[in-house]
């Protein structure tokens, strides 16, 4: 057979395949590196301008990339030309394009031009900021970006801002805080034969809330869902009578998580109201602003999170609705030394000079290692300014409201939940049958929208029934993308009802 390490035993030394003598050890060479490089930047320049182009969701099947694939690496080195073609011909025509303009499903994500460009040289410096020591400039640069998406929320002084990968480490992370706080016992022993403890949330609270609940020791049963109102908002009372409830019977409360910005229906819970319940009973206020944070940079919106500057901890994502690419997830700590207390272990290769003059990022969270996430973030603030976040969160705020205007005046549509951000939840209302046949038409009608490529969108349960998802987030969408959408569901509902007619 005429394998390569065949060819190589009979081959002379210059034309062996693969395995030029000066690639023996080593990297990449210099010169190699700079032409891939501008080819790559070329690629990623053409990309970021002609998505919109491409079809959203690919069509592709389960198992389909894995196929072209081989089963095992290659024994020898490869060309990069080699591996990047089949970077471009089998992998990108896989992938549903979360940078697309008419991507519209879960929560609408953009990688920005500078984010982008802060991303890349993150990749080439490889810091890792798990000390001052270990990456001065990025330890303290998180200080300086974290400081300043605080002042342009609007939010207190007394909040101290760490980057993580993700909400669901956040939102952990403050519910450990809040473990510290409220059982100073268990930091030494452990919760065994504390009493038991409980972190609410509304039913429509992010599941993040309740994995990092049981990820705490506080079990399955340290949970508690509260009810929401026919707005999808935490029941506010319902919240004060379970805390009660919970006290009398000797269940301590641990942590309140309200929600800015759902999942489902990006409904904001009364955060101000929920905050004074959850201070009546002692307990931690969590503010899950993942999604709906950014709206805080918009004076108009800024009142939706009245209250959270009283949290004790807030989580937001400057990768979801904030032009960041993933992962970039702001925890802002108003009791910053309770975090600490909860992950501080310094082991002996990691003690400094420094130490106690700087903050040391390992000590906020499980991770030691950590990327050098501030740097995109910076580049993104200061490439778009306060002023343009403005006009590009208010704008998006517009043409969902504008969409959500067009679904209520069209006849067998409903818009099932209040519109506050970019998102609108809304579903098509057959005339005849009954809600099955309804939620299985509202299926049939996303899959032929995402079928189609014009758009992506994603659907959720509401009130039981299926509602389908518009999340408008990526920095490119313009009104065109929107009504394109719009006019791919109504021509996917004509369908449904003239099946004979339909496309
Ligand atoms: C997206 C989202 C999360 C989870 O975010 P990750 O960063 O993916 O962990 C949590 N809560 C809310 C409200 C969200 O919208």
């Amino acid at each position: 057979m005429l394998t390569p390490e065949w060819l190589n035993r009979i081959l002379p030394d210059d034309h062996r395949l693969n395995a030029p003598a000066d690639r023996s050890v080593g990297d990449l060479p210099a010169e190699e590196f700079l032409r891939l490089a501008h080819e790559t930047a070329e690629w990623m320049a053409e990309y970021l301008a002609s998505v919109g182009e491409r079809a959203v969701f690919p069509n592709t099947d389960p198992g389909d990339i894995r196929r072209r694939l081989p089963a095992s690496a290659p024994e020898l080195g490869e060309a990069m030309d080699d591996v990047l073609a089949d970077f471009r011909e089998v992998i990108v025509p896989g992938l549903n394009h979360w940078n697309h303009p008419a991507f519209f499903g879960y929560f609408s994500v953009s990688a920005s031009g500078p984010g982008v460009l802060g991303e890349m040289l993150a990749a080439v410096l490889n810091v890792n900021a798990m000390t001052w020591r270990s990456s001065p400039a990025a330890t303290e640069l998180e200080d300086v970006v974290t400081d300043w998406l605080r002042q342009i929320m609007g939010l207190p002084e007394d909040f101290e801002g760490v980057i993580n990968d993700t909400a669901s480490s956040s939102t952990m992370y403050a519910l450990a805080a809040a473990r510290e706080l409220r059982y100073p016992e268990a930091h030494q022993g452990g919760l065994f034969g504390c009493p038991p403890g409980r972190v609410y949330a509304s039913d429509q609270a992010h599941s993040s809330v309740e994995k990092g609940v049981m990820a705490l020791g506080f079990g399955r049963d340290g949970f508690r869902a509260i009810g929401s109102d026919s707005e999808f908002r935490m029941d506010v009372e319902a919240l004060r009578a379970a805390m009660r409830a919970d006290v009398d019977a000797g269940v301590r409360p641990i942590a309140v998580v309200a929600t800015a910005g759902t999942t489902s229906t990006a409904s904001l819970d009364p955060i101000h109201e929920i905050g004074q319940v959850a201070r009546e009973f002692g307990a931690w206020l969590h503010v899950d602003a993942a999604y709906g944070g950014p709206a805080a940079i918009v004076p108009e919106f800024r009142p939706l999170l009245r209250g959270w500057e009283q949290a004790d901890s807030i989580v937001v994502n400057p990768h979801k609705w904030l032009f960041t690419p993933i992962d970039c997830s702001v925890l802002y700590c108003r009791r910053p030394a309770e975090l600490v207390r909860a992950f501080s272990i310094v082991p002996e290769y990691l003690t400094a000079p420094d130490e106690g003059v700087t903050r040391n990022l390992m000590d906020y969270g499980v991770s030691l290692g950590r990327r050098f996430r501030s740097l995109k973030l910076w580049f993104v603030l200061r490439y778009f300014g306060r002023q343009g976040l403005i006009d590009r969160l208010r704008e998006h705020v517009r043409l969902a409201t504008d969409f959500a205007g067009w679904v209520r005046a069209a006849p067998h549509w409903e818009v099932v939940a209040p519109v506050h951000l970019g998102t609108v939840v809304y579903r098509f209302v057959p005339e005849l049958g009954n809600g099955e046949s309804a939620d299985a038409a509202n299926h049939r009608i996303l899959e032929r929208v995402n079928a189609s490529g014009d758009a992506f969108l994603t659907h959720t349960r509401v009130g039981g029934r299926i509602a389908l998802r518009l999340a408008i987030g990526n920095v490119k969408t313009s009104r065109a993308h929107v009504e394109g959408a719009w006019s791919a569901l109504r021509a996917a509902a004509e369908a449904e009802v003239h099946p004979a007619s339909g496309a």
